[in-house]
């Protein structure tokens, strides 16, 4: 019988068949969802549960049959059955939405974006040894500068901010100018980090880095960095250590580091070995993630999750757009929701559905079936439509 995910004490129940809403997606999101909701289902249905799906609309089918880009019952939706799975969506331009994503990440606080990258065997990478990246990022999704606090150049307000800031501090900011306000609290920085924090120790996960630019914007990113030290201290000091109070030897305790973000982007290139979870905000993280993807075989198969830890509320989703010139042609790589149904079903506890999903993928792709985004990177491979990978993961499962 289908039934409703719970939250109960702080901990998801899932029955084994839990009503999950779904977004299909746009553009190519239709192609991408028909081929991987089977690969889900197959997998579940190997051991013993099912996915009551439940249709909810966003984006431009909402649009076009609700007249409205993110009508309140989607909203709804995700908030009551508290776990969910979206496609891309397109973006309304000139609308009063900035972005749908952006939208349901702040409607729901789901304040951390977790991005894992790591290297399926086979997959065609531009480095030397794709093998070696295994990371989890942790991005903080509600603040930073992406938070929508902006006015435009030549408005009143743009005057009126410019204005007060000259009148306050003393700062002087060219008259024909943008501004943009950046938040980073100690709210939103520690309940990040304590999340990638409590992930590496449920994973067993060996240190957790906290990229920022504090050498230059010391009141915002450096705080977050003293914020997640002081973290560790007050909750976590018999897990993890910081690198200064252990001098970088945490025996056998998690290791809590930081590293510049400019330098961070050069390094996880150059020596990805050494990076492990990542915690970082909303524009560190942007970059970071899709930095990191193209090592691993691009966006075609980056999946993404946008979880609040507290409420129990996940949206789990592909990181790549709608790709409307590919729409409706069965091409494209659905390895990104396929992959955003691995991370929800782990994160509802299916992990051997899960795993045999991974298992079965990176299979496919090691006997080189692949789409068109691989099959120009390999040789010899056999190129197969969006919905004949997902048939060929299903076979292997
Ligand atoms: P895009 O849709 O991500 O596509 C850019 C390129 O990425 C494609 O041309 C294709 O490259 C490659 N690609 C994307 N998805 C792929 C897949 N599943 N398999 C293989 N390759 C894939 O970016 P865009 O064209 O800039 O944006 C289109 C629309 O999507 C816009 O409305 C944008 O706002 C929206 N968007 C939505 C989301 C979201 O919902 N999460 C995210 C980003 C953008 P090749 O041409 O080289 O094959």
């Amino acid at each position: 019988m289908a039934e409703k995910i719970t939250l109960v004490d702080g901990v998801l129940h899932v029955p084994d068949e839990p009503v999950i809403p779904f977004i299909e997606g746009d553009g190519t999101g239709r192609d991408i969802w028909k081929a991987s909701v089977r690969v889900m289902d197959a997998a579940a249905a190997k051991h013993g549960k099912k996915i009551a799906w439940k249709e909810v609309l966003a984006g431009q089918k909402a649009f076009d049959e609700t007249g409205n880009w993110l009508p309140e019952e989607t909203v709804e939706g995700f908030r009551d059955h508290l776990i969910g799975i979206k496609g891309p969506l397109t973006t309304p331009i000139g609308g009063g939405i900035r972005s749908l994503n952006v939208a349901l990440r702040q409607l729901l606080d789901l304040y951390v974006c977790l991005r894992p990258v790591r290297y399926f065997k086979g997959v065609p990478s531009p480095v030397k040894s794709p093998e070696k990246v295994d990371m989890v990022i942790f991005r903080e999704n509600t603040e930073d500068v992406y938070a929508g606090m902006e006015v435009e150049e030549g408005t009143p307000e743009a005057l009126q901010l410019i204005g007060y800031l000259k009148e306050a501090f003393g700062w002087d900011i060219r008259i024909d100018s943008g501004i943009g306000i950046k938040p980073i609290s100690r709210t939103g920085s520690k309940r990040l980090i304590r999340a990638a924090l409590n992930y590496a120790v449920e994973n067993k996960r060996s240190s957790v880095n906290m990229v920022h630019k504090g050498n230059i914007q010391k009141f915002t990113e450096g705080a977050f960095m003293n914020w997640g030290y002081d973290l560790v201290r007050e909750e976590f000091s018999d897990v993890a250590v910081g690198w200064d109070d252990c001098g970088g030897k945490p025996g056998s305790k998690i290791l809590v580091k930081d590293s510049i973000a400019d330098i961070t982007l050069q390094q996880v290139l150059t020596r990805p070995d050494e990076f492990d979870v990542i915690a970082t905000m909303n524009l560190n993280g942007d970059y970071l993630s899709d930095a990191l993807a193209a090592q691993i075989g691009g966006i075609g198969i980056a999946p993404g999750g946008n979880i609040n830890y507290v409420t129990g509320h996940g949206v789990f989703e592909a990181t790549h757009g709608t790709a409307p010139k590919y729409a409706d042609l069965d091409k494209v790589n659905p390895g990104s929701v396929i992959l955003s149904g691995v991370m929800m079903f782990e994160h509802l506890g299916w992990k051997a559905a899960a795993a045999d999903i991974i298992t079965a993928m990176e299979q496919t792709i090691s006997e080189k079936i692949v789409t068109y985004d691989f099959a120009r990177l390999m040789d010899g491979a056999t190129e197969v439509k969006c919905s004949e990978f997902a048939t060929a993961i299903i076979d292997r499962l």
